[in-house]
């Protein structure tokens, strides 16, 4: 049984300057069932009724833009981003705001770092107007799949990939670009845990000169089997290290660190700099701009192993975590390496961890001001 959206709405958004959005017809799982799948929605295993296409050609540009029914690509197999992985995304949520409406953090920063991932691929630009009315389009569309219950947001998934069937090494001549949308969970439904990480010392997640800056698929791939040692260790995530010197701390397979030094009013937050080989997170930077207004001084700067692990002992280095839009911020407790594990503070979460976790979530879901104008509402 489905309910069908009866009103074919003529096209009222744009996707680029002449390339209008076409809204079909799509058929709508029932209340009852979206409701069920809200109840418990967890991560990335449920998606909306709805997404996003638009198509691209050289010489040509975008069209074809259409929200359309969510369902299966047909693709050929010689599609050369199952080859060659030219093949980005991005990630970001939409929350339910307390009056009822709906709003996106910091979208026109995800379309910036798609237009730089795109570029280091060699692939085509979507322009930063088109990538938000994509998600807007989405948004709108399936706003009865954004979940309103704590912490629960919908999910955003734009991508793009190499569409064009050929088997030649070069930039490919035809694109897809895609938003897709998921109902998410509260990340820690039940309290905030922290995580156990392990330090990589046989593989690196980024070298200077590589695409570690960008969100690419191909630097996931990587990460799959460095995810998996640290999971046969029993840890939850894996820290690289820098490829030049395996001294300085990098990042998680897709989380940013931070590190806070000292503790109270005078607590310091340090975040390894962005070198190059860092992805440059918008929790990040967020929360960098949060803990500021807080008064507390942020430092970006090379952090070693060593400076870890020694000022977790001595008791310098007072609380760690990791960020991201999916968790938002995850505290970091156990430290494995095969120099010597450690604990950060007393493993459990940190107080100045936990207040800009409170403050990044009170902006985002609406129960604060939004002084900064980092909320995009979703008219
Ligand atoms: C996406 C991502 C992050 C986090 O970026 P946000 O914009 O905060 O979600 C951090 N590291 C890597 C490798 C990533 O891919």
């Amino acid at each position: 049984m489905t309910d069908t959206l009866s009103d074919s709405r003529t096209a009222s958004r744009m996707f680029t300057e002449d390339v209008p959005v076409v809204v079909e017809d799509v058929r709508r799982r029932p209340a009852a069932e979206r409701e069920a799948v809200l109840a418990d929605p967890g991560f990335g295993r449920h998606f909306t009724d709805s997404m996003f296409v638009a198509r691209y050609e050289s010489g040509r540009g975008w069209y074809d833009a259409r929200l359309t029914q969510y369902g299966p690509l047909p693709m050929d197999p010689g599609t050369a981003a199952l080859h060659y992985a030219q093949s980005i995304f991005e990630g970001l949520k939409a929350y339910a705001q307390p009056d009822g409406s709906v709003a996106t953090f910091r979208p026109e920063a995800n379309a910036a770092r798609f237009a730089r991932s795109a570029d280091r691929l060699a692939m085509p630009q979507v322009p930063e107007q088109a990538f938000l009315a994509a998600v807007d389009a989405l948004v709108d569309a399936d706003r009865a799949w954004v979940p309103t219950g704590p912490d629960q947001t919908l999910y955003l998934r734009p991508y793009m990939l190499a569409s064009e069937s050929f088997l030649g090494v070069r930039p490919a001549h035809e694109y897809l670009f895609l938003v897709i949308a998921s109902p998410a969970g509260a990340y820690f439904p039940r309290g905030v845990h922290p995580v156990s990480v392990f330090v990589s010392e046989d593989y690196v997640r980024a070298a200077p000169g590589g695409t570690g800056d960008v969100k690419c698929a191909g630097n996931y791939a990587a990460s799959l089997r460095p995810q998996q040692q640290a999971s046969e260790l029993g840890c939850d995530q894996v820290v690289y290290l820098d490829a030049v010197e395996r001294r300085y701390i990098e990042e998680l397979g897709g989380m940013n660190l931070f590190f806070v030094l000292g503790s109270g009013e005078d607590a310091e937050l340090v975040t390894p700099e962005l070198s190059g080989t860092l992805l440059p997170g918008i929790t990040r930077d967020s929360l960098m701009t949060v803990a500021r207004e807080l008064g507390h001084r942020v430092t970006e700067r090379k952090v070693s192993l060593e400076e870890w692990r020694s000022g977790a002992l001595d008791g310098t280095v007072t609380e760690s975590f990791a960020c991201g839009t999916a968790a938002v911020i995850t505290p970091v407790g156990e430290v494995k390496a095969r120099t010597g594990d450690f604990t950060v503070g007393d493993g459990t979460p940190g107080p100045l961890t936990m207040r800009l976790r409170e403050a990044l979530l009170d902006i985002q879901h609406g129960r604060v001001a939004d002084t900064r104008g980092w909320l995009h509402r979703i008219g």
